[in-house]
């Protein structure tokens, strides 16, 4: 069975980016008769908040778009990821890394080499180089090449600080919840190739990946929680909106009734929803 996620980091509230991504994942999974996860991403607990999990479920569920499973909070799930990490570690796929960020912006990672050893505290990076490969096939895209980015150098998996990044935990939420399809904006396109290597190193295998259009500014800058991009308000007019996300989404909208609940509309979109109208590039979109 099809099994799709949204998986938003709640460092701000649902803005117009994010959605087309809820959107988009929702109307592959239920165009597939597949299920529609909603998880929550709030492992760097300094960046992200409760008040900001709830306020993106609420902007969802105004819009009609549920989890088919009970909400996961990566937060709640420390224990999970350290057995993960503890296995990469016992294989000899990461090394100890003492670079600040301050150092990091300035020169390559240079600890591979060293092997430190000892309390640290270090961060704890995957020697990605190991299994990276140099093309993936997105679903939406086609072949994708690896573009060389100093991301892909240097992959934390938990930092000195004891937190767990990302790369790792999106890629063991994804295996546990046994997703088929990642469905997700363009920006995470490079980091692919990261997540790609973890699932070898874990001798598991990977889901398929579909990356969807950016919205962007005029400015040509990707909305985003980052830049206090505005929130999108789903009260009053939830069905204006949809409109706004399925033409952004390149989707016939003509036979859809908008006076309708957007949970009818969504249902009727997901009928005619059509993945290959969907555009290869970033739309700038005003909101
Ligand atoms: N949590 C990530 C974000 O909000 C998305 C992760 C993913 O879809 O893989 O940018």
């Amino acid at each position: 069975m099809y099994i799709g996620r949204f998986a938003p980091s709640p460092s701000g509230h649902l803005h117009f980016g994010s959605l087309v991504t809820a959107i988009g994942c929702y109307l592959r999974a239920k165009s597939l008769n597949g299920k529609f996860i909603v998880r929550i991403e709030d492992i760097d607990t300094q960046r992200c908040s409760s008040d900001n999990a709830q306020s993106i479920i609420t902007s969802l569920q105004n819009i009609s778009l549920y989890s088919d499973e009970p909400i996961v909070y990566q937060s709640h799930r420390h224990k999970i990821y350290q057995k993960f990490l503890d296995y990469l570690i016992a294989k000899d796929y990461t090394y100890n890394c003492q670079c600040t960020r301050a150092q990091l912006k300035q020169r390559p990672c240079p600890c591979e080499h060293l092997q430190l050893q000892g309390n640290g505290p270090y961060n704890i990076c995957f020697k990605a180089n190991l299994f990276m490969s140099d093309y993936f096939e997105d679903k939406l895209l086609g072949t994708i090449k690896r573009q060389n980015d100093a991301q892909l150098q240097h992959v934390v998996l938990k930092r000195k600080d004891n937190i767990f990044a990302y790369n790792l935990c999106v890629v063991c939420d994804d295996i546990l919840q046994n997703i088929t399809e990642v469905v997700r904006g363009f920006d995470l396109l490079n980091m692919t190739f990261v997540h790609l290597a973890l699932y070898k190193a874990l001798n598991h295998q990977a889901p398929d990946f579909l990356h969807l259009p950016l919205a962007i500014n005029e400015q040509g800058v990707k909305y985003s929680k980052q830049n206090h991009a505005k929130a999108v308000i789903l009260e009053k007019n939830s069905q204006q909106v949809l409109k706004e996300v399925l033409c952004f989404l390149d989707q016939n909208i003509l036979d859809l009734d908008f006076s309708q609940s957007c949970d009818s509309i969504l249902k009727q979109a997901s009928l005619n929803f059509k993945l290959d109208k969907i555009a290869h590039h970033s739309k700038v979109f005003i909101y």
